[in-house]
């Protein structure tokens, strides 16, 4: 028997796939956490799973209780199939620039979602902050705070860094993502540095962030943007990622990221949402730079099916300068 044990037994355990094309072409191995084939569809399954776990055992969530959060969606949709599964109700603050698509599902998964208008985090009126004190008014309720709750980076130390690290023997050279909240790249950068101090740790960004230019230069001032990609990318250094090892980023534009998402799609098969290119990307420049014969290991965070109306919508491309 190979079986596991209902939707929390379900979560994280993702396969590590060998991307067939990119490590021909680069002679390195570069390896795909999947994490599309969680639940919920997405990496942030375990940070939402790691996030009720916490507040259940720290007594703040009780057997009928109410998860709120601000988010951008995947965490959301997370928090819905774990809180329907445990009897909890959620409500979700979401800013007014994210896909028809996540919003919809968010309703159907069945949250209580209210649109917020986009402003940045120092507004009072920003998503996340509106969650925090809506959370705060209701009995029995918990507002998630994924971006400065360490019970999210604990997953990713707690599940991902293992895995990974079983799944390789332990040959891993260089890890690498994107960071939303920074809790994937936060917690498996601690485990995997804690096993070998040797593995490389590389935060992938899109343009329109700070992040980038905080680990190069350590000021966390803004680059150009916008960037077309969901949940990556952040102006401020969050409680997750403050104190991560990280040795190196890259930064990757629009175009490359959507030349990744395409040829994906189009040479290897494989129907991958925007940071999933965007990591690819930096998978492939990390292996440039250190040669053939290396193990470079990101996040497939999410496939392709929330983003019909942006990333694979040749006219919104168009509109963004963006060619396929
Ligand atoms: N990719 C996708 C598709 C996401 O939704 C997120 C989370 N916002 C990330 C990457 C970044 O993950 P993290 O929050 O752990 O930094």
């Amino acid at each position: 028997m190979d079986t596991k044990d209902g939707l929390i037994g379900s979560i994280g355990n993702t396969s590590l796939i060998r991307i067939n094309s990119l490590s021909d072409e680069t002679g390195c191995e570069i390896l795909g956490k999947a994490e599309f084939m969680n639940p919920g569809g997405s990496v942030k399954d375990r940070a939402a799973l790691w996030m009720i776990r916490e507040a259940e055992k720290s007594g703040a969530l009780k057997s009928g209780g109410t998860v709120v959060e601000g988010t951008a969606g995947n965490t959301g949709i997370g928090l819905l199939h774990v809180c329907n599964s445990r009897g909890y109700s959620a409500v979700i603050y979401m800013p007014d620039n994210q896909s028809q698509e996540k919003e919809d599902l968010l309703r159907t998964l069945g949250a209580e979602v209210r649109i917020v208008p986009t402003v940045p985090y120092r507004d009072e009126m920003n998503f996340q902050k509106q969650a925090g004190r809506y959370a705060a008014t209701l009995d029995n309720a918990v507002w998630a705070n994924q971006f400065d709750n360490t019970a999210n980076r604990l997953a990713h130390y707690e599940s991902t860094g293992p895995e990974i690290w079983q799944q390789t023997d332990g040959q891993v050279d260089a890890f690498t993502c994107s960071v939303g909240t920074g809790g994937t790249l936060a917690g498996t950068a601690r485990y995997l540095k804690e096993k070998n101090s040797k593995v490389h740790i590389i935060l992938a960004d899109p343009m329109g962030s700070a992040l980038y230019n905080w680990v190069t230069t350590g000021e966390a001032t803004m680059t150009p943007g916008p960037s077309i990609t969901e949940g990556i990318g952040n102006s401020r250094i969050t409680e997750n990622l403050q104190g991560t090892p990280i040795d190196d980023a890259v930064q990757i534009s629009d175009q490359d990221m959507v030349d990744m998402v395409y040829r994906m799609l189009r040479t290897d098969g494989w129907f991958f949402g925007s940071s999933t290119g965007l990591n690819l990307c930096a998978a492939v420049a990390i292996a440039k730079k250190l040669g053939p014969g290396h193990k470079i290991v990101t996040m497939l965070c999410d496939d392709g099916s929330k983003y019909q109306s942006r990333l694979f919508n040749p006219e919104f491309l168009a509109d963004k300068g963006l060619t396929t």
